[in-house]
């Protein structure tokens, strides 16, 4: 045989790994207008064609997620949404019954995180959030929060220890304040679903974020973020957006933020139960 001929079996690990470097995508909604459009067999065919290892999915009704979990158990890592209708969105941490109904649903339902949770400085010492920290705290489950930077302050002031995943690198996207918010809270990760035009302007990795990943390769999650059933749409090229400046990193940095950081999250809940 020739020794080209050889090498080839090689090369197509080498070039297959290039292009299908797994994913675990910390960002997926699954709500009923997107479930109208894409059964849950559907959703997990768009992850097996796009290399999603695994998908922290939040849905509104929470149900649409223990569904997709029900789906694809390895998969799928179901996110206990709260909301029950749109306006959820910007009240619940005035429904003082929520905690209870929280409390009832992380005993019987196969939750592995709480969220996503949209809340402004304003409301950060809402007693009903006060109350949903410790019991992610109390049940070792990661909050999704999509907040301002003093919320974060005022979660790590009532449970230190627990763990944040802070929604789109956070309502202001600067890498310094990243940096520092980093450095102070240990159990701090940052998902950076939806800033690909910060972090990649027409594609190239912008410098500054190139250094703050480096210099916190273990703390950063990537998403899609499928808000919207046209999210679901563009699935591919979204993914794809996110391998694009993923491989501008050094290969062990970017494994950590494809998933590596991911997987050691999840492990790091079940050594604790
Ligand atoms: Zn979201």
């Amino acid at each position: 045989m020739n020794k080209y001929l050889l090498l080839l079996p090689l090369f197509l690990v080498i070039s297959s790994n290039l292009f299908s470097q797994p994913l675990v995508d910390a960002h997926v909604h699954y709500n009923d207008s997107n479930r109208d459009i894409y059964s849950p067999e559907q959703i997990i065919s768009i992850f097996e064609k796009n290399n999603i290892s695994q998908a922290f999915v939040t849905a509104m009704p929470a149900q649409n997620a223990a569904t997709l979990y029900q789906t694809d158990a390895d998969r799928i890592i179901p996110f206990l949404g709260v909301y029950k209708q749109p306006q959820d969105k910007q009240n619940w941490h005035q429904d003082t019954s929520l905690p209870d109904y929280i409390e009832k649903q992380l005993e019987d339902g196969p939750w592995r995180g709480i969220g996503e949770l949209h809340i402004f400085a304003k409301d950060r010492h809402s007693p009903v959030l006060h109350r949903l920290i410790q019991l992610a705290a109390q049940h070792k489950l990661p909050l999704l929060m999509h907040s301002d930077p003093a919320v974060i302050d005022t979660i790590y002031e009532t449970e230190p220890g627990v763990t944040v995943i802070w929604a789109h690198a956070g309502a202001y996207p600067y890498p310094d304040l990243l940096d520092d918010y980093l450095q102070r809270y240990p159990e701090l990760y940052v998902d950076v679903s939806v800033r690909n035009d910060r972090i990649a302007p027409n594609g190239q990795l912008a410098d500054k974020w190139y250094n703050l990943f480096i210099q916190h390769p273990e703390r950063f999650l990537v998403g899609v973020d499928t808000y919207s059933t046209q999210r679901w749409g563009n699935y591919h090229a979204e993914a794809a957006l996110l391998r694009q400046w993923l491989k501008q990193l050094p290969s062990d940095v970017a494994d950590r933020l494809a998933y590596r950081n991911a997987e050691r999250l999840l492990t790091h809940q079940d050594r604790s139960k």
